[in-house]
């Protein structure tokens, strides 16, 4: 195959067997369009709902306030427009962090291009973001917070509950966004718990396929705007044909994943404190993860060495591992820029993510590359 050891489950899963198979069937057999009126249509919308109501059971909310998107990009993207209409007569100002996602910092440019002001809050050098911090930046006019749960490079939780909460003495008219994307079914999450208007999820971070995410969106916002105006489809908010293989695979990626899911978050953290423990013994190489982060992420520089010539080096061994994030090969992610660190260190910044599937041996052999990767490659001038 094309690697060896895959260690960025926060870039992408597999997608085991009983995955694709729900799909292919769905696909081939089960083909119909649910908004068919024969029985095979019928069939297909009755199991489209059944699959929603598994996704939402897992998020702890109602069917009825979980929305099928193309993606997380998606569903970020729409979260905060709808935001920021359903509050435009309330203000124009948005509160979100230096370390959400581009599918939110992109949304929120151009929100600014629309005339809104936007507060991006720095985190603090491990990472963290206080809710005091974020409560401190609302004002009169801040129609929006989004605020990410698990930071997708470094791992940290991040406290949503604690902002909903200071939320509603503060200005109760604000909406809350947070991309749970990277928290799904890895960290507590339930809507209920969370106190968000507006959640994201996507399916390829928990062994579903690529292509499918879902917006939960709460009774706070009424009359949510349309994301795609068109036919009835997702209450005629999102428009569209439902993509029945892909809400399949995900439903039944939830179903899996939720199958002994202490028991395989529990692995993922054992998996993570093996990888600190042996790759803290490499010289020049620093942890950066704060302990107490999501189970499946580790952030670590080796000082020095240019983080690419490592991603390159190590895929080259069949090792699969991240500079930062998928989304910023090059240079240093606007992530890790936010953390103000020295340039010798983020510029040495990796990525390992794990899944249920990660194996002891997986890091036995990334901490072995990495070793022989500082003792035998150039590091930065
Ligand atoms: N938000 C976070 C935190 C992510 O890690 C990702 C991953 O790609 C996304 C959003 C985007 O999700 P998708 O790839 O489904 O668009």
């Amino acid at each position: 195959g094309f690697y060896m050891i895959y260690l960025d489950h926060a870039a992408t899963t597999p997608v085991p067997r009983a995955v694709a198979d729900a799909m292919y069937e769905v696909l081939t057999e089960q083909f119909g369009n649910p908004s068919s009126q024969y029985p095979m249509g019928l069939e297909m919308k009755r199991r489209v709902e059944a699959w929603r109501q598994t996704v939402a059971d897992a998020l702890g909310c109602g069917g009825k306030q979980l929305f099928f998107t193309s993606c997380g990009t998606e569903a970020d993207n729409w979260a905060v427009t709808a935001a920021c209409w359903q509050n435009r007569h309330a203000g124009r100002h948005i509160v979100t962090t230096a370390v959400e996602h581009s599918a939110v910092l992109e949304a929120c440019r151009w929100m600014e291009r629309q005339g809104y002001e936007v507060t991006y809050l720095a985190p603090a050098q491990d990472g963290s973001i206080t809710a005091e911090q974020v409560l401190s930046a609302v004002r009169p006019d801040t129609a929006l917070v989004s605020c990410m749960l698990v930071n997708n490079e470094l791992g940290n939780i991040y406290p949503i509950a604690e902002i909903a909460k200071g939320l509603a003495a503060r200005n109760p008219q604000t909406l809350l966004h947070t991309d749970a994307v990277q928290g799904f079914l890895k960290v507590p999450c339930s809507a209920k718990a969370l106190g968000a208007d507006f959640i994201t999820i996507s399916a390829h971070k928990i062994g579903g396929p690529k292509g499918i995410g879902a917006l939960y969106i709460g009774q706070r916002v009424k009359n949510p705007k349309p994301l795609l105006a068109g036919g009835e489809q997702e209450s005629g908010l999102r428009a569209g044909t439902e993509a029945t293989a892909q809400i399949a695979g995900f439903a039944k990626a939830v179903e899996l994943r939720l199958e002994h899911l202490e028991d395989k978050l529990r692995h993922m953290a054992e998996i993570r404190d093996y990888a600190v423990e042996l790759l803290s013994a490499i010289p020049d190489l620093k942890i950066l993860s704060a302990p107490g982060g999501a189970p499946h992420v580790l952030s670590v520089s080796l000082v020095g060495w240019p983080s690419q010539n490592i991603v390159n080096d190590l895929g080259q061994q069949g090792i699969c591992i991240s500079a930062g994030s998928a989304c910023h090969q090059g240079k240093p992610s606007h992530v890790i820029a936010a953390l103000k660190l020295p340039k010798k260190v983020s510029g040495g910044v990796i990525r390992l993510s794990f899944g249920p599937e990660t194996t002891k041996a997986d890091i036995d052999g990334c901490a072995a590359a990495l070793r022989q990767h500082h003792a035998t490659r150039m590091p930065m001038l």
